[in-house]
């Protein structure tokens, strides 16, 4: 049974985004459709999402004052990262509703919590051990074999915070290596691709999934995604089966990307979910009907979910540090679209824009 109606916000209500990046950035830009106004909030000046926003209070994620006074001018709160403390979801709760809820972004916060909340879900996962000492790591390895992966805990992204265990590792030494309380041991996937699958869930409990994605990554960052991925329809068809009931199962409002192996045997293994918007779904933006960010805005404002279906088959390349210097090249390409995040220093590593080039659909 669906439930009540939900109440839309209405065209110059104000949206709350948490964190300033290229995230907050393209959600801005979707939710000015709309006539919403947005105000980020983040503690760095001239972010990439306050460029394009109506308001930003510049503050610390734990600045109380600064958090009260910016719940008092918005009419809906959501986040563009998950690694929001719990005091701050908390004071802002306390003013204005959270979406998503704060359960999605604690699960998604530890990747303990999150692997043990997928297989009690009957999702499957690489094997996994709580790693606390380096006892604790020498007898996961035994049990798991190698290579395998050890991963902090928390806050590890783009590969940051894990190490291969290769065989004949000296335990205390990854451990040492590592250097935090809390990590993750998972058996090393051999796999035949990664996928992505990210759906909408909106405030009548309706999902949209948008088709599956390869994501091939450079040094553990997301190099190029391909849309949709070259893989048998039934596969496809489990793979938004299985996002969209991690999405029940959240009671999610917004959106999740679920990061899955392919694995050889052509089973599918879920790594991580993320309750935001994706760097996998920037695709999107270009060719679908609805963008991951329209979708995501339209969760957050109580308003329908749109139409996830691709008008064009797309191949999403990130501009990563110097590869921004190629910009007028993208905008002379016909089929190309260029998307530009307004950073000014181009670090090693760092996300500058992306670029998605266009195919007629083929299936
Ligand atoms: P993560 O930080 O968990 O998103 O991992 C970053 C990347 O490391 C993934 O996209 C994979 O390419 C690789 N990776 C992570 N976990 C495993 C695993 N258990 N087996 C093999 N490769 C992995």
């Amino acid at each position: 049974m669906s439930k009540a109606a939900p109440s839309p916000l209405p065209p110059g209500s104000t949206i709350g985004i948490l964190g300033g990046g290229q995230l907050g950035r393209m959600t801005a830009l979707a939710a000015a459709n709309f006539g919403y106004r947005v105000h980020i909030f983040c503690p760095e000046a001239g972010a990439p999402a306050s460029l394009v926003s109506a308001a930003t209070t510049v503050a610390a994620y734990d600045d109380a004052a600064a958090l009260e006074a910016f719940a008092r001018a918005i009419d809906v709160v959501t986040f563009e990262f998950e690694n929001v403390p719990a005091e701050t979801v908390e004071r802002l709760a306390a003013h204005v509703p959270v979406r998503p809820s704060w359960r999605a972004l604690h699960l998604a916060q530890d990747r303990l919590r999150e692997k043990t909340f997928l297989s009690e879900l009957g999702i499957a996962v690489a094997p996994f051990r709580r790693i606390d000492s380096p006892a604790t790591l020498a007898r996961a390895v035994t049990e798991l074999g190698t290579p395998a992966v050890l991963k902090t805990s928390r806050f590890g992204y783009d590969g940051k915070g894990q190490i291969k265990i290769e065989a004949g590792a000296d335990p205390a030494e990854a451990w040492r290596a590592l250097g935090v309380e809390l990590g993750i041991l998972e058996a090393y996937v051999d796999f035949a691709r990664e996928i992505s699958v990210i759906v909408a869930r909106g405030m009548a409990d309706e999902t949209a999934s948008y088709v599956p994605v390869e994501n091939r990554h450079v040094r553990h960052i997301l190099d190029t995604t391909v849309a949709p991925a070259p893989i048998a329809k039934p596969l496809a068809h489990r793979a938004q089966a299985m996002a969209g009931r991690i999405a029940d199962a959240l009671e999610l409002i917004g959106l999740v990307a679920v990061e899955m192996f392919e694995t050889r045997a052509g089973e599918l293994l879920v790594n991580e979910i993320a309750p935001r918007p994706h760097n996998s779904g920037h695709w999107t933006i270009d060719a679908c009907h609805v963008s991951q960010f329209e979708q995501f805005v339209r969760a957050v404002a109580g308003l329908p979910l749109g139409s996830p279906e691709r008008h064009s088959d797309a191949v999403m390349k990130n501009l990563i540090g110097d590869d921004v210097e190629e910009w007028l090249k993208y905008v002379a390409e016909p089929a190309a679209r260029l998307h530009l995040y307004g950073k000014t220093e181009a670090r090693p590593g760092r996300k500058m824009g992306h670029v998605t080039r266009l195919k007629p659909r083929s299936n």
